[in-house]
């Protein structure tokens, strides 16, 4: 018998199939001409990054725009890493934000898709008879040196590459000869299994990106791990296995992979694989107080975690349409030719997006969301308000389901018009953004307290809340009559005659009952507080 072969079968002789066997059950998929097959492939690791969503949207974008499948995937082989409920949290941010995969699999529910098992940690038996085969064609080896049990330190590997003549990426277990294995094996020493690299690492691989085009890369030369100690195999090698039997079309992943790449294509070429497209996505950057781009991460950064959007109140919508204009530079005048249309009606084009880095932003993410936010209805502001709140502020859940009218009617404040105010963006701001609509102002400044108090004083008088006129003209009445300008041409042309102009009029009341200098439609807001509240705050004011 060919010694690889025997060697193969003292390795793994009690694999459950053969390639031939699983090859047969991952037929290749019938699909429409241009339909790409997409994946989300995220480690468990207890949190989803926002840098993972921002994959997965184009992920979905991909497969859903071309016709194709988009699946989510649980890369699960490190169990060191691994915490408990991460594949439950990952698959409701994807629901939850409308990117539902076609194919995916919940540990104790459902599997959607043929192409499962969808966690890495159920496929053991697949990496194993790929790795025999590749033991069988010479191609891998196994090697015995294990780092935790200081069998073969880094100085002494290195001596015993010198004493045989061996590159430095080359392995020294490759050279073991059929009886030494068998005698490591007899002793019960555990192994690894390695790529037996055919190349020297000197020469060129190019790969062509789908984002940043055409990219030379070192050839790789290493006798990288495959399947680790424990038989589960590296990231490597079951990106290759898993990619070719599901079907993947387009690889998206974060940049970091780029230089794997050269060992990936060693690895499908061994396998006898195909590879498919690939698209290395940018990692998010964000600047730092000194100006400087740093990686968003998870320990600095609490948007790193896309958990932390849903506790501040974020419409999921405006992260999703912040995170496409960040990935897609056609988007943002997409947006502004169909300021009505859906976000899904946007079409994604995978060639288009950016390969710049890019950069999170507060204030590009909360003027999308106030945009968002200002065309909705004040029903479903309030809707929207309450969900927030009873996952995340339980005593506002409850104020705000015993006063749902009162603050419907807040939340109506110059919205429903055509150009409406462009104010929340988020809504655990609501109750600071409008305090003044639940309690009395406390503290404010101002600039002339003697006609301050003039104004507020005689403003009792003229309070008239019949019609946004009738209390529109007793506000100038008065005005005219305290010594301010009606007309803003008069007063530019001799502001020395008048103390101000009903603007400033306008602004003493303001003050008065809101404690700010701007706030939307004073006439409104005097309105839902009522008469006897606005008595009582122009009292308290003096
Ligand atoms: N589990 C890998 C990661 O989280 C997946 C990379 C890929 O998409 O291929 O980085």
């Amino acid at each position: 018998m060919n010694k690889n072969i025997e060697l193969a079968q003292l390795l793994f002789p009690n694999n459950k199939y053969t390639v031939e066997e699983i090859e047969k059950k991952y037929p290749k998929r019938k699909l429409k001409k241009g339909a790409q097959v997409t994946r989300f492939a995220p480690s468990p690791t207890g949190f989803m990054h926002l840098g993972g969503f921002f994959q997965a949207i184009i992920d979905y974008q991909i497969a859903k725009q071309s016709g194709g499948v988009f699946m989510l995937r649980i890369e699960d082989t490190d169990k060191k890493r691994e915490i408990a409920g991460s594949d439950q949290i990952v698959m409701s941010i994807l629901t939850s934000h409308g990117l539902t995969p076609d194919e995916f699999e919940m540990k104790g529910g459902v599997t959607m898709g043929d192409y499962g098992p969808y966690y890495q940690s159920e496929r053991t038996e697949i990496y194993k008879a790929y790795a025999k085969k590749l033991v069988e064609q010479g191609d891998a080896f196994p090697c015995f040196c294990r780092k935790t049990e200081g069998l073969l330190d880094v100085e002494e590997k290195r001596k015993k590459k010198f004493a045989v003549g061996l590159n430095e990426d080359k392995d020294p277990c490759r050279n073991l000869t059929f009886e030494q294995v068998a005698q490591n094996l007899k002793d019960g020493k555990k192994f690894a299994i390695r790529l037996k690299s055919k190349a020297n690492g000197d020469g060129k691989v190019t790969l062509v990106d789908v984002v940043k085009g055409e990219i030379e890369l070192q050839e790789n030369g290493k006798d990288a791990i495959l399947l680790k100690d424990d038989l589960t195999p590296t990231y490597h090698f079951a990106h290759a296995v898993d990619d070719t039997l599901m079907g993947t079309t387009i690889v998206v992943r974060g940049e970091e992979w780029l230089p794997s790449y050269p060992l990936h294509k060693e690895i499908f070429e061994v396998l006898g694989f195909e590879q498919p497209k690939y698209m290395h996505t940018p990692l998010i950057y964000k600047f730092n107080d000194k100006n400087n781009k740093i990686k968003l991460s998870k320990r600095k950064h609490p948007e790193a975690d896309m958990r932390f959007f849903d506790s501040v109140g974020y419409p999921k919508d405006a992260v999703l349409e912040y995170l496409t204009n960040l990935a897609n530079s056609k988007f943002e005048s997409w947006r502004a030719e169909n300021p009505t249309a859906s976000y899904w009606d946007f079409p994604f084009d995978a060639y288009n997006i950016t390969a710049n880095t890019p950069i999170f932003d507060f204030v590009k993410l909360d003027d999308i969301s106030k945009e968002i936010i200002s065309k909705m209805s004040a029903q479903s502001c309030y809707e929207s308000l309450l969900l927030w709140a009873k996952e995340n502020a339980t005593e506002t859940a409850k104020y705000l389901e015993k006063d749902a009218e009162y603050v419907t009617k807040v939340l109506n404040i110059d919205r429903e018009k055509p150009k409406p105010r462009k104010d929340i963006c988020k809504w655990s701001e609501f109750f600071d953004l409008f305090a003044y609509m639940f309690s009395k102002p406390k503290k404010f400044e101002v600039d002339n307290k003697k006609q301050f108090e003039e104004v507020i004083k005689n403003y009792k008088k003229y309070l008239d809340l019949s019609s946004k006129e009738v209390w529109f003209d007793k506000v100038k009445k008065m005005s005219q009559e305290l010594g301010y300008a009606v007309n803003n041409a008069d007063y530019k042309k001799n502001p020395q005659n008048f103390k101000g102009n009903v603007a400033k009029v306008c602004e003493y009341i303001r003050l008065a009952i809101t404690g700010q200098q701007n706030s939307p439609d004073l006439f409104e807001i005097m309105t839902l507080l009522g008469e006897k509240e606005v008595l009582d705050r122009l009292d308290e004011a003096l």
